[in-house]
């Protein structure tokens, strides 16, 4: 017996951390192995199950790595291997930072002085409508780029500073170029409805008219967005206004996201989960009728620890309730410049584990299954499983708890996308 002679590569010798079980379990599978054909697995399984005369050409190999009938043999040596991790809820464009008003909160200013001094995500929208196409994108490749060093194979980013046509356009452009300096998957999500430019400051339907008629429909037209998202709170838009820009994404045939529930209830998570929404995110102040509605049309909640965190926040999102009603929990980073400035996923995996109280396996699948399932990818990403893009992540850990336990020291040992070995 031989090996297919369709498969490209083989990993050998490593722990699976599958993620096909949910937030139950890792999916464990000790002394396994995976085959790679065409960028998608073909093949995983116990090392004992692969034909027997792999194991008399391993027997008489000679360092890490042979051929075997034309198939690349890679050793895992032992580690773990994971699915590409999914950072599901980023908005890392952008113009400049927020330090300067980091410090002034820190020296005691209070919010109107920081205003004053043009802070806010005011400071944000003005510099990321000066910045150009090529400056913004040279600002956010070293926050991708960390993402992608830490295993992250699939983020998604999210218009919402530009806030008028150009620049949420230019925001959308910037995220899909990112995806050919990095072997990153991207998912766009337009964000026009997260803010109110100054300029329709007073005018919030007269804004929401250029979000819905005219921004929205050129997003479709050149193809730059994948989902729709509104921060709907009283700081943001109301659910009125939300349900506008719901029905304009409905029309478009646009799956929808929403920041929802981060401050109070308004009950955005109901209204999304009857448009069939993909995820809900923040959901710190969810309650359970909402809970029970997300869980109805099946969509994911989307925690957010590192804003959470940031924003020195003390009320928890529900998580008790989520397991209760067996809601799919996701992870994500939130980066972004205001209230989570942390390009750090493996940090998100600890803080989801202290402050949220997720087990490791709950932290785990909600940045890989669960993440794909935030974005609609759960069929191709996400999983180790075959016909699931091979996009994977070697650790040199001793267990998948490990991931979650400690951070700041990086275990990645290897990262796959789409079958070929990035780092
Ligand atoms: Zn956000």
């Amino acid at each position: 017996m031989t090996l297919s002679k369709h498969w490209q590569t083989l990993y050998i010798n490593v722990n699976l951390a599958t993620m096909t079980d949910g937030a139950n379990s890792y999916g464990e599978i000790i002394n396994g192995a995976l085959a790679i054909s065409a960028g998608k697995i073909v093949w995983l399984g116990k090392q004992s199950d692969l034909p027997d005369s792999l194991s008399d050409s391993l027997s008489d190999k000679d360092g890490d790595s042979l051929k075997v009938d034309s198939v690349d043999i890679i050793d895992g040596k032992g580690q773990w291997l994971t699915p590409g991790l999914i950072d599901c809820h980023t908005h890392l464009v952008y113009g400049g930072n927020r330090a300067n008003e980091f410090e002034m909160r820190l020296q005691g200013k209070s919010y109107q002085e920081i205003a004053n001094a043009g802070g806010g995500i005011v400071s944000t929208v003005s510099a990321t409508r000066k910045a150009s196409e090529q400056e913004l994108l040279a600002s956010a490749l070293p926050r991708l780029t960390a993402l992608h060093q830490q295993g992250v194979t699939t983020v998604e980013i999210k218009s919402g500073y530009g806030l008028d046509t150009a620049n949420e356009i230019k925001m959308l452009k910037v995220a899909g170029l990112l995806a050919d300096e990095l072997p990153v998957t991207i998912k766009r999500t337009f964000l026009g409805a997260h803010a109110l430019p100054t300029e329709y400051k007073d005018n919030a339907e007269g804004y929401l008219d250029i979000v819905c008629d005219e921004m929205l429909p050129q997003v479709v037209s050149e193809n730059l967005a994948d989902a729709v998202d509104v921060f709907c709170e009283g700081i943001g838009f109301s659910l009125e206004q939300t349900k506008r820009v719901f029905d304009a994404a409905q029309f478009h045939n646009l799956p929808i996201k929403v920041h929802a529930e981060q401050l109070s209830n308004l009950g955005a998570s109901e209204l999304a989960a009857n448009y069939n929404a993909l995820s809900s995110d923040h959901i710190e102040f969810l309650d359970e009728a909402g809970i029970k509605a997300m869980k109805k049309s099946g969509m994911t909640a989307v925690l957010l620890p590192g804003a959470f965190y940031f924003l020195r926040e003390t009320q928890l999102p529900p998580i008790e309730l989520l397991r209760k009603h067996q809601v799919p929990m996701a992870v994500a980073t939130d980066a972004n410049p205001g209230t989570s400035p942390i390009h750090n996923i493996h940090l998100m995996l600890n803080m989801a584990c202290t402050l949220f109280r997720l087990t490791p396996s709950e932290a785990l699948a909600g940045i890989t299954c669960y993440g794909a399932k935030a974005l609609g990818l759960s069929e191709s990403k996400g999983q180790l499983a075959v016909g699931y893009d091979a996009d994977l992540a070697l650790w040199n850990v001793s267990q998948p708890a490990e991931l979650c336990y400690q951070f700041g020291v990086n275990p990645l040992t290897a990262l796959v996308k789409d079958g070929k070995q990035v780092i």
